[in-house]
C-alpha cells in the first residue's frame, strides 16, 4: 500500500520530478531561472545553462539556492547561438547525468527593435542566430538525446502571433521556432516524447522592464483581461505542468500565458 505521501503509482506527489534530469537554456535570471527554481523544487536534476562570464555569478548562485534547497543542479556555460557550443552541452549531460528528460528551450530575445524598412542584414542575423537557427540546433540535439517519455518544451512570445511595428525579425524567428516544435512533436512521438510551446504574454523581468516604457506596459496592462502583467512563476508553473507526468496527452499544442490577451 501507498503512503500516505505517495500516489498509487510510487511517485511521491510533492516531488513529481524525482529522479528526472532537465536542462534549462538561459537560466542566469529571469523566467528561466524560475523555471529552474521550479524543476527543482519538484526534485529535478537542473542544469542550469548560462551564455559567457558575465553571467556566471548569477548561475553560480542560482545553482548553490537549488542545492541549499536540497536539490542537484549545475551550472554550465554555453552560448545557445552557436551550433558546437549547443552541441557539446548536450552531449555532456547524459555523459555526467545518465539521461536527459527535460528539455526547456527559454534563451532568446536579443531583439532588434527596427522597423522592417530600417533592418540590416546584420540584425536580423543577429536575431535569427539565437532565436531560429540556435533553437533548430538545440531541437535536433534534443531529438538525438531526450530518452523516451521525455518533454520538449520552448518559451516563445505572444509577440510571435500578435507582432507589432518594430517586431518583425524577432516575431518571425519565434513563429519558426514554434513551427520547428510542432513538427518535432509529430517526429518524436512514437517514442512517447512530447513537444510543446509555452507563449508568455509581457511578463515581469529586468529585460522586459529595461526594454518598455511604463506607458506601453501599461497599455498592455489595460488591454489585459486579467488586468496585469505575467509574473516569471506564472510562466515557470505552466512549464513545470508540460514537464511531469500529467500533460502527457498535450502534444504539438501552444499555450498562451498571458492573461487573456487574445
Ligand atoms: P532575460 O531575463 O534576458 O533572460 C534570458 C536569459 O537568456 C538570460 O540569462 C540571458 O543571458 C540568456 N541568454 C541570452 N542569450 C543567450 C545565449 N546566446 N545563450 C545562452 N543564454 C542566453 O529574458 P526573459 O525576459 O526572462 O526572457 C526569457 C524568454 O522568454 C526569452 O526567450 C524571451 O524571448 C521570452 N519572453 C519574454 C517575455 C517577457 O516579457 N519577459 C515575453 C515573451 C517571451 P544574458 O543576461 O547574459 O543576456
Amino acid at each position: 500500500m501507498p503512503g500516505p505521501s505517495s500516489s498509487s503509482d510510487g511517485v511521491d506527489p510533492s516531488m513529481p520530478l524525482a529522479g528526472r534530469v532537465a536542462l534549462v537554456t538561459g537560466a542566469s535570471r529571469g523566467i528561466g531561472a524560475q523555471i529552474a527554481r521550479r524543476l527543482a523544487k519538484s526534485g529535478a536534476t537542473v542544469v542550469v545553462n548560462y551564455p559567457d562570464e558575465s553571467q556566471s555569478v548569477l548561475a553560480s548562485q542560482l545553482v548553490q539556492e537549488i542545492v541549499r534547497d536540497g536539490s542537484i543542479a549545475e551550472a554550465v556555460r554555453a552560448d545557445v547561438g552557436d551550433p558546437p557550443q549547443i552541441q557539446a552541452l548536450f552531449e555532456q549531460i547524459p555523459a555526467r547525468h545518465g539521461k536527459l528528460d527535460i528539455v526547456v528551450l527559454n534563451a532568446g530575445g536579443d531583439a532588434v527593435v527596427k522597423s522592417i524598412a530600417e533592418t540590416s542584414d546584420e540584425d536580423f542575423d543577429r536575431v535569427m542566430r539565437l532565436n531560429a537557427r540556435g533553437q533548430f540546433v538545440a531541437i535536433q540535439a534534443a531529438a538525438r538525446l531526450l530518452r523516451h517519455g521525455g518533454r520538449l518544451i520552448f518559451i516563445s512570445s505572444s509577440t510571435a502571433t500578435q507582432p507589432y511595428p518594430g517586431t518583425a525579425s524577432y516575431a518571425g524567428a519565434k513563429i519558426a521556432t514554434e513551427a520547428y516544435i510542432q513538427t518535432v512533436a509529430q517526429e518524436l512521438a512514437e517514442r512517447g516524447i512530447t513537444a510543446n510551446v509555452v507563449s508568455p504574454g509581457m511578463t515581469a523581468t529586468e529585460t522586459m522592464l529595461s526594454q518598455t516604457t511604463e506607458a506601453r506596459r501599461a497599455t498592455v496592462v489595460g488591454a489585459t483581461p486579467l488586468g496585469r502583467i505575467a509574473q516569471t512563476a506564472d510562466i515557470a508553473d505552466v512549464v513545470h505542468f508540460l514537464a511531469g507526468s500529467t500533460s502527457r496527452a498535450l502534444n504539438g499544442q501552444v499555450i498562451h500565458v498571458n492573461g487573456g490577451l487574445l
